[in-house]
């Protein structure tokens, strides 16, 4: 299924002939190797188990037929046949054994072991070549089951099935080599109109056209397929964003500069296009397709026959009101929601060093800035661990192993567009930058505890709602003894520390404190009626709020797997 050409259905038709003969015995070993070749088929031929079960492993294209001797010096045939029926990659392999016995039981204990068919001993040449026709065709209907699974019989690209298998091996090679890897998505613009005006054999026609110059568009090691409907996907190996925006636009202006001509008539059809590269924090394939479906989504809101990479996205602005919550993020920005940066690494600051500084502080990830102090990267504790799996980690500098590929919001970004990024995709968190400088990080905990934290703060006083009074004060006295440890620590360990790490102590600790602080301001259930600058609310509107952002919280809770 794997070591086929992946791009056309053609080119799966093919079926191999490969013979793999085990047999101890030489004589039998070159019948069977005479009659095969002069049939047509491509033979291996080999003596015992352990043989076999090597040229299985090391040969290609792999085999599609297994004839094997019932006893062998080493051991059985069927532990051969067991073995391919688990462990061998790829389509159906038809297997025979050959059994010198007269006795029926061994047959029937073949094919309990997963055998196709047998060969009685003493092999005639005749009923050998006409079971070997019979397993042919098995395998040509098996080999059609596939193809109809795995390439769509419109267009002829592969199905999505398809594209998830291939796909998830590219994205841990990517992974393994720290290579840039991007995703495009596209879907035709109003095509439901072709399929209304002009009929559905019309847009099959156009689909397929549209398949086509897709097809000429790509390379070899890129992996596309048809989504589904009038959407298309293509994974672009070793491309960055940039190289993708730009392949995809090539693409975009081809198909709107395209005349499709059909049975009677002539027309145009353009396409969206959403461009996503693979993010620092991604851990899984679906999240870059997520990230460039919802680039997709905007090049359709904001006028189709374009092109939006996850750039653009970054400084998609959202009006406010427009989730219906606008009201409770008004005035603020990825400042008021941010958790500052408590520190800054160097590029050529080496593996060990910063493991202990992440050790020591319980930091789990920082960004990487060049000397003007503008953001390059960012590394997390994962990224540290993995470069202390290879050669000497004392060696191995910051530079080499971060992640540069992350997204940035501007500090005075309406924090409500990133509640919106966050609560579309699954990564974790965005790195908040001033002028181009790392001053904040925004995950979906701290949005969260903001959005939580500002229910309570315009809520009116009302102790039933979330918890009971009692819960409350037990809540209030424990994180208050929290934030009595955290200062306590800073004044049992500072004496003993260098400068640098007395600062790098107090920001982490401050900011861990900074948090609790919030913490007990929400259990504090609020104390004002007034939950809106200026004016003064009504008890109604105020519930309404919370209402809604009860059910948007919610949903986001829901929405990802973080
Ligand atoms: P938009 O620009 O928002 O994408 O508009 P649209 O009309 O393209 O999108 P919509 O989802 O409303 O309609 C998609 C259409 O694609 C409807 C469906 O009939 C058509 N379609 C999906 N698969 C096929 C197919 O295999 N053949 C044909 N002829 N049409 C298809
Ligand atoms: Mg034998
Ligand atoms: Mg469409
Ligand atoms: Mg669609």
């Amino acid at each position: 299924m794997v070591d086929v050409p992946l791009t056309s259905i053609d080119a799966h038709e093919a079926l191999g002939n490969r013979v793999l003969v085990v047999d101890d015995d030489r004589l039998t070993l070159a019948l069977l190797e005479d009659v095969l070749t002069s049939e047509g088929f491509q033979v291996t031929a080999v003596a015992s188990c352990l043989e076999a079960l090597q040229v299985l492993d090391d040969s290609t294209p792999r085999f599609n037929f297994l004839i094997t001797d019932w006893e062998l010096r080493d051991g059985r045939g069927v532990e051969l046949i067991q073995y391919i029926r688990e462990s061998y990659i790829g389509g159906y392999v038809y297997t025979l054994v050959i059994t010198a016995h007269e006795n029926r039981g061994y047959n029937t204990k073949a094919l309990d072991a997963g055998a196709d068919d047998f060969i009685p001993k003493p092999i005639d040449r005749d009923e050998l070549v006409s079971r070997l026709r019979s397993g042919e065709r098995i395998l040509k209907l098996e080999s059609r089951l596939t193809n109809l699974a795995n390439f769509d019989s419109v267009t002829q690209l592969p199905t999505r099935r398809m594209f998830e298998a291939l796909a998830a091996k590219e994205w841990s090679r990517t992974r393994r080599c720290r290579l840039p890897l991007s995703c495009v998505v596209f879907d035709l613009d109003f095509f439901k109109r072709v399929n209304d005006t002009y009929g559905h054999r019309a847009g099959d026609q156009v689909l397929r056209k549209i398949a086509e110059l897709f097809r000429d568009s790509s390379r070899q090691s890129d992996l596309l397929c048809r989504q589904g409907g009038e959407e298309f996907c293509i994974l672009l190996p070793e491309t960055t964003l940039e190289q993708a925006s730009s392949w995809a636009e090539r693409l975009r202006a081809k198909f709107a500069a395209e005349i499709f001509e059909l049975d009677s008539v002539v027309l145009n059809v353009t396409a969206s296009f959403g461009v996503a590269e693979i993010l620092a924090d991604m851990e899984e394939l679906p999240e870059l397709i997520e990230v460039a479906d919802q680039c997709l989504l905007q090049a359709k809101s904001s006028g189709r026959n374009r092109t939006i990479s996850c750039h653009h996205l970054q400084n998609e602005s959202t009006k406010a009101g427009s989730g219906g919550i606008g009201d409770v993020f008004e005035g603020a920005t990825a400042r008021d929601g941010m958790t500052a940066v408590i520190s800054r690494l160097k590029p050529e600051s080496t593996v060990v060093d910063v493991s202990y500084f992440f050790l020591q502080f319980r930091i789990s990830s920082a960004p990487v800035i060049d000397e003007e102090g503008r953001l390059i990267g960012i590394v997390s504790e994962k990224d540290l661990m993995s470069a202390a799996k290879q050669q000497n980690p004392q060696l191995i500098r910051i530079r080499d192993i971060m992640r540069n590929n992350v997204v940035t919001y501007d500090a005075e970004t309406p924090l409500q567009v990133i509640w919106e990024f966050l609560a579309r995709v699954s990564i974790r968190g965005v790195v908040i930058v001033d002028h181009g400088s790392p001053v904040g990080y925004i995950g979906r905990q701290s949005i969260l505890r903001w959005l939580a934290n500002s229910v309570w703060a315009r809520s009116e006083v009302n102790t039933d709602v979330a918890h009971g009074r009692l819960e409350r004060i037990q809540t209030i006295a424990h994180v208050s003894q929290m934030l009595e440890e955290e200062a306590g620590h800073i004044g049992q360990v500072i004496q003993d520390l260098p400068p640098f790490e007395q600062q790098a102590l107090v920001v982490g600790t401050v900011s861990r404190m900074q948090e609790l602080i919030n913490d007990l301001l929400s259990s504090s259930g609020g104390l004002t009626l007034s939950c809106h600058q200026g004016r003064e609310r009504t008890k109604s509107e105020c519930g309404e709020t919370q209402q809604r952002l009860h059910g948007l919280l919610g949903n986001m809770l829901t929405s990802g797997p973080h």
